[in-house]
């Protein structure tokens, strides 16, 4: 057996099978990435389904006569469990509310923008994480970090933390500080709603919001000549937390001033 390649697929799974996909990747991909002891190098078995690995040396039969035991032997964590590598991803927002900071990473296609991500580090917390990598990514300082939804990324075991924050967009953005973004620019709410339209007359299923757009005018990176400007869609987080900022569902609350900018 194979896994078909998902991102193609990922539009005809429903959330339960999207759930079962995700889960049965994860943990294929774990076992077959990880054949021995981090501890000692023994070889590893599978235990409990392949939902915990032990190190071999831990078995009755091992031979270890003159070895000291394996650390892995004392203490709860005698088992080795899949991981789960989080991922911020941020929709970041001007004061006004109107405009968002979208990102092309210089490994996408041309004409394709999401909000920018990055890998939690350790002793980090996730509004850390939000700051940081907006930081490094494109010179903007964030405030506000506020949660929204997470999705299952199992490529091969990322859990992608979806978030907004808010940004003076007053400020020059930089991509010098760690060289990952090609480009950065800015769109507005009727843009968005204009992009997932066009999108929407491309695939039926794209965007159910989109049916009710009117373009009143072409987003100034739609003109005919131009590639398709093409953003996330609803089946990623990413595409999730842009739309709801768009049709004015979600996005940065006011803050509590007594707890700062968080
Ligand atoms: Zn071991």
């Amino acid at each position: 057996m194979h896994f078909t390649e998902p991102r193609a697929a990922m539009g005809a799974l429903d959330v339960f099978e999207a759930a079962i996909f995700a889960e049965a990747r994860t943990i294929v991909d774990w076992n077959a990435r990880n054949k021995f002891c981090a501890s000692c190098g023994g070889s590893v078995h599978s235990t409990w389904a392949g939902w915990k690995l032990t190190c071999s040396t831990l078995l009755p039969w091992a031979e270890d006569t003159g070895k000291k035991p394996c650390a892995t032997a004392t203490g709860l964590h005698n088992f080795s469990h899949p991981r789960t590598d989080p991922v911020v991803i941020t929709a970041v927002v001007d004061e006004t509310g109107d405009k968002i900071l979208l990102g092309r990473n210089k490994k996408w296609p041309k004409n394709f923008w999401s909000c920018l991500s990055g890998f939690n580090e350790p002793g980090e917390s996730f509004e850390d994480a939000v700051k940081r990598e907006l930081w490094e990514e494109a010179g903007v300082k964030v405030w506000n970090v506020r949660y929204h939804s997470s999705q299952p990324w199992p490529f091969p075991a990322n859990l992608m933390c979806g978030f907004y924050a808010t940004a003076n967009s007053n400020e020059p953005l930089r991509t010098d500080l760690d060289n990952e973004l090609e480009e950065g620019t800015r769109i507005t709410q009727q843009e968005h709603r204009e992009i997932a339209a066009s999108a929407e007359n491309s695939n039926p299923n794209a965007n159910p919001d989109a049916k009710d757009v009117k373009s009143t005018s072409a987003p100034a990176q739609q003109s005919s000549s131009a590639p398709p400007f093409k953003i996330p869609p609803l089946t990623a987080i990413g595409g999730v937390i842009l739309s709801e900022w768009a049709y004015g569902r979600a996005g940065p609350q006011p803050v509590n001033p007594k707890l700062g900018n968080l």
